[in-house]
């Protein structure tokens, strides 16, 4: 009998928003190390093109580019057609962008709470949406949410938008996935802790201190570590599972109290 190879993504079609920088970075160049095909997307056109290039080095001639702003559909759906004509079609999203600015509850004006909700949360199933018909012809779609512990499972002072988008974003999976198993399209989501990114590095060291001391595993995660989960939910070898969550955050929703920790 010959060998078969078990989670093989060689030649697999993807396509990661917020695949320029930070967690979609790491999840493109998990699927491009694994021989995929890979579409990254983000708002700035001099994103795309630094990530393009940085990726191709590796896998030249597998990866593409394009500018996208999830929170408008026409764009989604502009970014589904390029990408299908860029790979020849797509077998897997990875709906990433996200974007998580802080604001106090009792000051946060409507204006910071569309914003959080129009990108996380509306972008969320614009690029699903546009992606559908790909993901039905590819006969093996697979959707990959980038959600988080913030919301799900944890809060922070100031991201109470953007944990209840994050939040938001396992109930749309929940439904998808039951809505789309006829065309064996599987919804999942992988939920980071604190991952080393561009975003996080914003909040300031002492956050980024205070958040690797609660950490059991004593540090926080790298990006790639995230691409590993959404790879692994891409794989043939994933194809029953659906509606489900991966939380990746080095234990750091465990702790009862700090000093449980150490
Ligand atoms: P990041 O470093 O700020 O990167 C965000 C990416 O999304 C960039 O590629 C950015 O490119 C793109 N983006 C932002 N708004 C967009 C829009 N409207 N349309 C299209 N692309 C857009 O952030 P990150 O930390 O990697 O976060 C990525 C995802 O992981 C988010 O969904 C976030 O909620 C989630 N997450 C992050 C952490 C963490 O610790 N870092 C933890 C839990 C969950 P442009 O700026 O060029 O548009």
């Amino acid at each position: 009998m010959p060998a078969t190879e078990l989670f093989d993504l060689s030649d697999t079609r993807v396509v990661v928003t917020g695949g320029t920088k930070g967690i979609g970075f790491g999840i493109a160049s998990v699927f491009a190390q694994a021989g995929a095909r890979v579409a990254v997307s983000g708002r700035s056109r001099e994103g795309v093109d630094a990530a393009v290039a940085a990726l191709s080095s590796a896998a030249p001639g597998r990866i593409a580019g394009f500018t996208v702003d999830v929170a408008d559909p026409d764009s989604c759906r502009a970014l589904a057609a390029s990408t299908i004509e860029a790979l020849d079609g797509i077998d897997v999203l990875c709906a990433n962008a996200g974007i998580f600015p802080q604001a106090d509850l009792s000051t946060m004006t409507p204006t910071q709470l569309d914003e959080v909700l129009d990108v996380n949360v509306k972008g969320t199933v614009y690029a699903v949406q546009a992606c559908l018909p790909a993901l039905q012809a590819s006969g093996r779609g697979r959707v990959v949410l980038t959600s988080s512990i913030t919301g799900p499972t944890t809060g922070f002072p100031g991201w109470s938008h953007y944990g209840a988008s994050k939040a938001a974003q396992l109930g749309f999976m929940r439904t998808a996935a039951i809505e789309l198993a006829k065309h064996a399209i599987t919804v999942n989501a992988v939920l980071p802790g604190n991952v080393e990114s561009a975003g996080l590095e914003e909040m300031g060291t002492d956050y980024l201190a205070s958040m690797t001391s609660a950490v059991p595993l004593r540090r926080l995660g790298r990006a790639e570590e995230i691409g590993y989960a959404a790879a692994f939910l891409a794989t043939r070898e994933a194809g029953y599972i659906t509606g489900q969550s991966i939380v990746v955050d080095g234990g750091q929703t465990l702790p009862e109290s700090p000093d449980a920790v150490g």
